[in-house]
């Protein structure tokens, strides 16, 4: 069908072919399905920065909205050397229907500037924070568009960034972001909340198989603000976790690794490579480990046709964006390995982010045992709702959750109407 979106580099690609197949077996009517095919809105701003050395750089940065028909836009802000347009678009089209799916009063939206976090000082990164958040915020609001953490972003981006849109009003607006610090309107179990949802879902897909949880062997690729805390709980559970990876490579080892000692030496050495009593493996190698559980919580398209074959585990569960390639996807469905799709799997994050919008704008707080018990209900109903709704259809939870977003939003922007 004709559209102005049409490329075939991952992860769009993967995001668009994702979107077909629902909106087919949906149905979907042609007008609905072309105003959900594009995004509402884009911003690319390029920026300058003043280095420590005195040097302006230029900077590019995105600010996608996929949709509003539900609520505001939400999304969260990556940094990454390789971020694009396309891929601010997959990534809020994914979250579009991860809100849906979970039954959040949000729309889709993503963000990313291009650069090397890695390689800038605090203060760099302080300036350049704030002066994307001063670009953007002809989109941001607290009504409008409501950023989150991502990749090689946290608590402290999220607390420059609050700060300049405060200084910008005259006052206080905390809940114009969320995955802030506790100190300035952040959530008990926000750090925590997307790994916590993968652990609720992994629990649903293990009960569901038959699959005792207590000595199943896990994989995580990626220890940041999602692989860590999923690593760590499960490890809580019984799990063992036999191997860990990061950009730099993985560690192995068979009889399971401590989630916490990984961490400490991390903070130490930068990463969790080289930690005692661990065997060294590639990141090609730790995807395809024998193991019962993988979680793939890192970057976008690393189960892909050419290593799905290979991959051991019972149960992929994407705590990453976009792990597998439609090709990935259809030699592990072909399998029988049981994939918990990205937008069910990691969608903890966001339900937990709509809790701190929702104190920070009541002023009123709740406990971490309020958070975690609202988050497993949200979690599992959704699970519950993904699995019902696949199994009536005959699909992957992959389509079925797409389709099971897709049809909740189409169903109010059909509701409000087209304007005018
Ligand atoms: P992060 O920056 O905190 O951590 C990323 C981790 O992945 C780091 O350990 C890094 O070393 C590792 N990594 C990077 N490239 C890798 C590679 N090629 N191979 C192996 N490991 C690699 O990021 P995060 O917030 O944990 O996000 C991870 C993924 O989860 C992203 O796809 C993100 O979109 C998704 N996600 C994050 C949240 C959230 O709340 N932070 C919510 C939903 C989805």
């Amino acid at each position: 069908m004709a559209s102005p979106l049409k490329v075939k580099t991952s992860p769009l690609s993967s995001a668009l072919a994702q979107f077909d197949e629902a909106a087919d077996r949906l149905g979907l009517d042609p007008g609905i399905r072309a105003v959900l095919r594009v995004p509402k809105r884009e911003l690319t701003v390029n920026f300058p920065v003043e280095m420590d050395d005195g040097r302006v750089q230029v900077f590019s940065g995105y600010r996608v909205q996929h949709s509003v028909a539900r609520g505001p836009a939400k999304g969260g802000i990556r940094y990454h050397p390789e971020v694009d347009l396309d891929e601010v678009r997959a990534l809020a089209m994914w979250m579009t229907w991860k809100c849906a799916v979970v039954r959040l009063p949000f729309g889709g939206a993503k963000g990313g500037v291009v650069c090397r976090p890695r390689l800038m000082s605090q203060r760099e990164l302080e300036r350049m924070t704030r002066r994307y958040a001063t670009e953007i915020s002809v989109l941001m609001g607290p009504d409008s568009d409501i950023p989150a953490p991502d990749l090689n972003t946290g608590p402290q981006t999220m607390a420059w960034i609050m700060d300049t849109y405060s200084m910008h009003h005259g006052y206080s607006i905390p809940a114009v972001v969320t995955g802030k610090p506790l100190s300035i309107g952040g959530s008990e179990g926000r750090l925590e909340a997307t790994g916590r949802g993968v652990v609720y879902c992994i629990e649903q897909a293990a009960a569901h198989l038959g699959l005792p949880l207590a000595g199943a062997r896990v994989v995580v690729q990626g220890f940041g603000n999602v692989g860590e805390p999923t690593a760590r709980l499960l490890h809580g559970l019984g799990a063992r976790i036999v191997a860990v990876s990061e950009e730099a490579g993985g560690v192995y080892n068979p009889d399971g690794l401590n989630p916490a000692e990984l961490l400490r030496y991390k903070q130490e050495m930068g990463s969790v490579v080289g930690a005692p009593r661990t065997r060294p493996l590639s990141n090609e190698e730790v995807l395809e480990v024998d193991c019962d559980i993988l979680v793939p919580a890192a970057v976008a398209s690393v189960i892909t046709e050419r290593n799905a074959a290979r991959i051991k585990a019972r149960i992929v569960a994407e705590g990453a964006n976009g792990p597998t390639t439609p090709g990935g996807d259809r030699v592990l469905n072909e399998r029988g390995v049981f994939v918990v799709p990205d937008i069910l799997c990691n969608a903890g994050g966001v339900t937990v982010s709509y809790f701190e919008w929702v104190q920070d704008r009541d002023a009123f707080f709740w406990t971490a045992d309020e958070i975690n018990a609202r988050l497993q209900r949200i979690m599992v109903t959704a699970f519950e709702d993904v699995v019902h709704f696949s199994e009536q259809h005959g699909v992957s939870l992959r389509v079925g959750a797409t389709m099971l977003g897709m049809s909740r939003v189409a169903e109010a922007t059909v509701t409000r109407g087209i304007y005018p």
